[in-house]
């Protein structure tokens, strides 16, 4: 197996984890479905027993497949180990769960991806545990925040659906000072444009769902972090909730890594030619993009983003009648979902989301505003040619 760290990045998404087997040397892994294995007879029955090197018991716990994704996934987040989930939900709730109990605090980023707001609010509530949502590009609230202990800050960045950006290494080292670990969920960078842990990050999160399979056909979810949290991780929960992602997910999700360098460039180029048209264009209020100058936040882009991947946001004057025309794209899909080859677009408007959802009020719903206006149409630019995605948005505009 390759274990040299020094190789380049490309190399890494390519050849990290994966080891010809002796026994049957192809040069690419096979999918391992069994879901058991022939065991040592003193093997221990529970998984309380498992340790970092334990051999392959029981798909739920370990798998060859699976670990060839956890192994690239991990070298290529610069982190010591990882585990990977049946989807990017199933990663992030069993993070919260195993790190949190009833009176524990947790701050978590005023905008997240929805269904991770939703869980917090209705789930973790319920189990009497203390979610603050906060603005985590406002240093000053991130502080007020810790009046109390907290045990875990929850980030995305770039946050879906609003690209708002946090700055990872102020808000680690403010977490750190108060006791608190950091998890940053980077599905829309992947480790491409940016690599929390480097950043002072305990724990990076994917949805492989997204850019990491590629190509919207498999679902998968994954945390990154120090070999202690991850084993612990697996103990506790994966375990006992059963959230392992299938071996056939896992595998499509590792062929989609050995390419993922080359199309987050083609993505990142073709988004920064999409959202270029777009700020010109007459019928476009305002484009938000990391790689645009008018992006809030365009000089944390540069520093922290080494490319800005593929997706935009942009608004309009009258939704409704932009909404009428969604299904008379040729190229785009409307469609959720997003780090596809194929192009989705999707329109996410305010009120409704802060009802079902964000529920925020005064300076944080302003700050909203700020980025996500009364609705935004969010835009996941795909793989095509550039030049007839630029005309299937002009048709519709
Ligand atoms: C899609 C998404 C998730 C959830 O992932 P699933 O694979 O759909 O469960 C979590 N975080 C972010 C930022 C996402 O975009």
């Amino acid at each position: 197996m390759i274990e040299n760290q020094d190789l380049s990045f490309q190399t890494m998404a390519i050849h990290m984890g994966e080891s010809p087997d002796l026994s049957n040397p192809a040069s690419i892994p096979d999918i391992t479905m069994s879901n058991t294995f022939l065991a040592d007879p003193k093997v221990s029955f529970s998984a309380e027993n498992l340790e970092e090197d334990s051999a392959h018991t029981y798909t739920r716990w370990s798998n060859p497949t699976i670990e060839i994704l956890e192994k690239k996934v991990a070298a290529l987040e610069n982190g010591e180990a990882a585990l990977a989930f049946s989807s990017g939900v199933a990663a992030v709730t069993s993070l919260m769960l195993n790190k949190l109990k009833s009176e524990d605090r947790m701050i978590i980023s005023d905008v997240t991806y929805a269904g991770i707001r939703e869980f917090a609010n209705d789930i973790l509530d319920g189990l009497n545990i203390d979610v603050v949502p906060v603005d985590l590009s406002n240093i000053d609230s991130l502080k007020d925040a810790f009046q109390k202990p907290v045990k875990l800050v929850f980030a995305e960045s770039p946050c879906n659906p609003i690209l708002r950006l946090t700055d990872i290494k102020k808000v680690a080292n403010i977490a750190h000072e108060n006791g608190a670990q950091l998890a940053v969920d980077s599905t829309f960078g992947t480790p491409c444009v940016t690599r929390p842990i480097s950043l002072g990050a305990d724990y990076v999160i994917h949805s492989m769902t997204k850019y990491l399979g590629g190509h919207g056909d498999a679902m998968g979810g994954i945390v990154v972090g120090k070999n202690k949290d991850i084993l612990n991780l697996k103990q506790r929960v994966r375990v006992h909730t059963g959230a392992v992602i299938s071996p056939f997910n896992a595998w499509l999700i590792n062929r989609g890594l050995a390419t993922l360098p080359l199309r987050m460039k083609a993505h990142s180029e073709n988004a920064i030619k999409l959202a270029e048209f777009l700020e010109n264009h007459h019928g476009i209020e305002r484009v938000i993009y990391p790689g645009l100058p008018s992006h809030p936040q365009y000089e944390l882009a540069k520093s922290q983003m080494d490319s800005y991947s593929g997706m935009f946001t942009f608004q309009v004057k009258d939704p409704g009648a932009l909404m009428k025309r969604m299904n008379d794209f040729r190229i785009f899909h409307y469609a959720v979902s997003l780090g596809h080859h194929k192009s989705l677009i999707f329109y996410l408007p305010t009120k409704e989301l802060q009802e079902s959802t964000f529920r925020l009020t005064g300076e944080q719903l302003d700050g909203y505003r700020k980025y996500g206006g009364d609705g935004i149409f969010r835009v996941s630019v795909g793989l095509e040619d550039a030049d007839d995605l630029i005309q299937d948005l002009d048709a519709v505009l």
